[in-house]
């Protein structure tokens, strides 16, 4: 047995003292104020055995992490249809260049980076009967978890300074690849990237791509060729322009967001969360993809 508990309070105690823990994203000032020496870790096993360290019952803005959820809702509504308006290959860009939108004709290369999640977000306002609460309303039923909740000030702060975002979605529209207004859809993406989760939470909400579709709960969401899609998604599309470097370092399907959470499973063995706010040059929590390392390293687990 691998003493989970023990491994991950060694991790901590390893990386609170690092000095550069990369910066806090500024490009959304609500994100700014956030302390930079917070570091969470939790990690939840196939039997639902609970292991945390550190800042892991904090709230943080979950950001780019709610593209795997909310795609994981889209394709369980819609199945296959929805690869017709949106790839399945890596970018090899940041998550927010829109150079390939153009030269691809509206069709982003994958759901993870902002267009194409702009673009599953368009279909989730088109199919959902009311989308930010319906949406919410699945993260809740994932986590069994009432509390979890949308962050106005950051939803308002990011559409305030989100001038690609407007312009990726715009561009999107001119390529008929956005159904309904622009402004609608940027709200709803807005409101899923302000949703708040501690570490705990969000390692009960990836439990399902390590349980072959199935919630902590027993309930099933995803059917296990949808899993496996979704976690090749997160492998080869989870980190953006870093996809590359975190399967080298960690070895496990992920995905971060700039508020500094990293969400990753290893199927069939567990889910883990971690929370460092500082980033790399790339956008990715910097303290964050260490810990991951450090956790594969010493469990030798990981999914080759
Ligand atoms: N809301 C952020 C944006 O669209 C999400 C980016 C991220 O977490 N990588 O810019």
């Amino acid at each position: 047995m691998i003493d989970y508990q023990h491994i991950i309070n060694t991790i901590h105690s390893e990386l609170k003292g690092v000095e550069d823990k990369g910066n806090v994203a500024s490009y959304i000032p609500e994100l700014a104020k956030i302390d930079p020496n917070k570091l969470g870790i939790h990690l939840t096993d196939s039997i639902g055995n609970h292991y945390s360290a550190g800042n892991a019952d904090e709230l943080f803005s979950i950001q780019s992490i709610s593209k795997v959820l909310s795609l994981s809702q889209c394709f369980a509504m819609l199945g296959n249809s929805i690869w017709e308006r949106v790839d399945v290959e890596p970018s090899g860009d940041p998550f927010n260049h829109l150079s390939l939108l153009e030269f691809e004709n509206g069709i982003p290369r994958n759901p993870l980076i902002n267009a194409g999640a702009l673009v599953v977000a368009d279909m989730l306002v088109s199919h959902l009967e009311n989308p930010k609460e319906d949406f919410l309303d699945f993260i809740r039923r994932l986590t069994d978890d009432d509390t979890i909740g949308f962050n106005e000030k950051v939803a308002n702060s990011e559409k305030e300074t989100g001038y690609t975002n407007i312009a990726a979605a715009n561009l999107l529209k001119s390529y008929g690849n956005l159904k309904n207004d622009v402004d609608e859809v940027l709200d709803f993406y807005f409101h899923q990237c302000s949703i708040e989760m501690n570490c705990r939470q969000l390692a009960n909400a990836f439990y399902m791509f390590m349980n072959n579709g199935k919630c902590q709960k027993g309930k099933k969401y995803l059917d296990i060729t949808q899993v496996k899609r979704i976690n090749a998604l997160m492998l080869t599309c989870g980190f953006y322009d870093e996809a590359g470097e975190f399967a080298f370092e960690v070895g496990l399907p992920g995905k971060s967001g700039v508020g500094g959470g990293i969400a990753a499973v290893l199927p069939n063995n567990f889910s883990v969360v971690t929370w460092s706010p500082g980033l790399n040059k790339k956008g990715n929590s910097k303290l964050g993809m260490q810990a991951l390392e450090k956790l594969t390293t010493k469990t030798t687990q990981s999914i080759f």
